[in-house]
């Protein structure tokens, strides 16, 4: 009951890449910066452990980004001239790569660094993936004409991956969808089968992350937006509930979603995120052990697993693990109230 995980990405050591910021350039290269990811890698599973959390990740050290470091191995696609484009509907630019053929991975993507991860840690591993989604709308198509088409085809492509991240012995491949929150209809249609996709045939355990982004400006203004009670994920969780994955990552901290909405996600593992990530106060245990009491009042209290809101990437490092140490800490006080 009340196992503690993070949502994926920590934060980068200082001398692998400029700290505080998304999409922060790497300051090492070559081989020198192949040795820093998997220092970081180690340096990142140490820390969560110290923390006290339970399901580690390798913390993203050795991607620069939870998309694109994805599609930095995939043939098709043109990354030397990216294109500017409005993604998650409009609400922030980013320069992006295009597709410009017939998409083919050229070999493994992250066997690096989950392989040095599972080699250094004995705990339960979670490995995140984007979803196909979020990739379909963070990257220009230039070659499928249809969204839905090159959503299957990263689909099939994320599913060969996983197997293999699979058989490096991941216990959880978890794939991020921040755009299901955005494109409601679309994701009963096709997002949620084309997640299918990706995760078909997994015996290990599957999830997907569902958010309201990192708490970057872009975030935090669109946020303030949405008004007193945020109720996308009422239209999608029912969806949800009836597909084959495992597990739904979620932010619950500081969040407008009304906590009785997780009641919709029948039989699924509930991540409740019970870090703010947007906010550099340290949470106590006792406002952890609060959110899991909350949750536990709509989801059984043995199918809830306690979470950060968000990626920690563009945090400070200091602050990003006093909370990691924080949640472990109130998970453990939720542990004694409620069994
Ligand atoms: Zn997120």
């Amino acid at each position: 009951m009340f196992k503690t995980t993070v949502a994926g990405s920590l934060p980068k050591p200082s001398w692998l890449a400029e700290p505080d910021k998304l999409w922060a350039p790497w300051r090492l290269q070559g081989a020198d910066l192949q040795a820093g990811k998997r220092d970081a890698t180690l340096l990142a599973l140490k820390e969560q452990e110290d923390a006290g959390i339970d399901i580690v990740s390798d913390g993203e050290q050795a991607r620069q980004h939870f998309v694109h470091g994805f599609l930095e191995n995939i043939e098709g696609i043109d990354f030397a001239n990216k294109v500017e484009m409005g993604i998650r509907a409009d609400r922030y630019k980013a320069m992006v790569p295009q597709v410009v053929g017939p998409l083919r991975l050229k070999g493994r993507v992250h066997a690096f660094e989950a392989q040095a991860a599972r080699a250094h840690t004995t705990r339960k591993l979670k490995f995140t993936l984007p979803g196909p989604m979020t990739i379909s709308d963070t990257i220009a198509d230039r070659h499928y004409g249809d969204k839905v088409k090159m959503a299957f085809a990263f689909a099939d492509l994320l599913n060969q991956e996983a197997r293999a991240l699979q058989a490096d012995g991941v216990d959880v491949v978890q794939f991020d969808e921040p755009a299901f929150n955005v494109f409601m209809d679309e994701v009963t249609e096709w997002g949620i089968p084309a997640l299918e996709r990706a995760a078909a045939g997994l015996k290990c355990t599957t999830a997907v992350h569902i958010c309201y982004g990192y708490g970057i400006k872009a975030n935090v203004d669109w946020k303030a937006t949405l008004g007193n009670e945020w109720r996308q994920y009422e239209k999608i969780f029912p969806a949800i509930a009836r597909s084959s994955i495992q597990q739904v990552s979620l932010e619950c901290r500081n969040s407008k979603v009304p906590i009785e909405l997780i009641g919709l996600l029948e039989g699924k593992d509930i991540l409740v995120g019970a870090i703010d990530v947007a906010s550099d106060t340290i949470e106590t245990p006792e406002e952890v052990a609060e959110v899991a009491a909350a949750a536990a009042t709509h989801v059984p209290a043995a199918r809830i697993q306690l979470c950060t809101n968000c990626g920690m990437a563009p945090m400070r490092r200091d602050i990003a693990y006093a909370k990691l140490a924080a949640l472990a800490k109130g998970a453990a006080l939720a542990r004694q109230r409620i069994s």
